[in-house]
């Protein structure tokens, strides 16, 4: 517990505070004011074929969270561990509702590896109805977004929720509900949140993807997704050994663009502007278009399965507020408090949070 009462696990507070955050913004302009410059030092470090493994493992390193049948007494220790770290959001249940008790929740929710499945082919990552009914359950109650790498349109065709915010390009295209949901903000005042700190890189992005479409067509499997104000190349049904060969092309690509920065995701290598923004970013400024920057008795709650949500993460700690949960089947390293399996792990979370809302 915090200072707040909010559920983070004390002994890696020395994160320290994010970052102080401005009152509430609503306009474009003031959202690109707030993106400073990244660090690229940090972002350039390291082998990129080694990172990009590391990031997406096709094989069990270590045994699956709950003991399967032959694992090894030491895997099962490390999941021990881990498991003692971030319990499961569902085990802990109870004290994760009784952190929230008097708190207004705010739900975060990533869209792939999270509502739905992560597939072969990415424009075939459809959630269910059953998750459709369980995230419309937990918006009747708490103001909901879902945060994506995903262009805010494509994320916004699987989900189609009107009344949900829609963070998509990891944070950098961020609109309000086109319906009204629950009060929490008028409905005028909901629809003209926006934010797109990035919007001078689109003709850039354009470019970039036409030249990375072209040059990924020596490499079967590969897919470049145009995500707006941010590229994916996606490698899932790319074969391994090709894996080096792909992060070469695309680093040749960028070459020629230094304000754009490469980074690595789940099965993807991403492109995006050189900004300071991200899935952390994009939870303060709706926390704060919401009306609860500054507020102690706000519980935001994040659920991700990616590194890029670790900034989400990350953010809960500085503020000491609320609960991330890590999406995984395999203990890795995460600033998150607790964790899900899968998506339907997630979907039963939800539901059990609207039934205690209603109880
Ligand atoms: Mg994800």
């Amino acid at each position: 517990m915090t200072k707040h009462g909010a559920v983070v696990v004390p002994e890696d507070a020395a994160v320290g505070r994010h970052f102080s955050f401005p009152p509430p913004r609503t306009g474009g302009d003031s959202c690109k004011k707030l993106a400073g410059q990244v660090d690229l030092g940090a972002a350039m470090m390291g082998s990129w074929l080694d990172s990009m493994k590391a990031s997406s493992p096709r094989h069990r390193l270590v045994a699956p969270r709950v003991a399967a049948t032959g694992s090894s007494d030491a895997d099962e220790t490390e999941d021990d561990v881990w498991m003692e770290k971030h319990p499961s959001a569902l085990g802990s249940f109870g004290a994760v509702a009784a952190a929230a008790s008097g708190k207004q929740v705010v739900m975060f929710l990533d869209y792939d590896g999270t509502l739905s499945p992560i597939v072969e082919d990415p424009d075939r990552a459809v959630m269910t109805e059953e998750m459709r009914d369980a995230v419309r359950g937990v918006a009747e109650h708490f103001p909901t977004a879902i945060v994506s790498g995903r262009g805010r349109d494509k994320v916004f065709n699987f989900v189609r929720l009107e009344e949900l915010y829609y963070a998509g390009s990891h944070g950098m295209d961020i609109k309000g509900p086109t319906a009204d949901s629950n009060h929490h903000l008028t409905p005028s005042k909901a629809k003209s949140v926006l934010c797109q700190p990035a919007s001078e890189f689109l003709p850039m992005i354009g470019e970039v993807h036409d030249a990375l479409v072209a040059k990924m067509a020596s490499i079967p499997g590969a897919k470049v997704e145009n995500n707006k104000f941010c590229l994916s190349v996606h490698f899932r049904c790319v074969e391994e050994k090709t894996w080096g060969a792909l992060a070469e092309q695309v680093r040749a690509v960028l070459r020629d663009y230094p304000r754009l920065l490469l980074t690595q995701g789940r099965m993807v290598l991403e492109i995006r502007p050189v900004i300071k923004w991200d899935k952390g970013r994009a939870l303060e400024f709706l926390l704060g278009a919401l009306g609860f920057a500054d507020r102690d008795d706000v519980f935001p709650i994040y659920i991700g399965d990616d590194r890029t949500d670790e900034d989400a993460f990350k953010v809960l700690r500085g503020r000491g507020q609320g609960a991330g949960i890590l999406v995984s089947k395999f203990p890795k390293d995460t600033l998150a408090s607790f964790s899900l399996r899968d998506p339907d792990e997630v979907k039963g979370f939800l539901r059990q949070l609207v039934r205690s809302s209603n109880s």
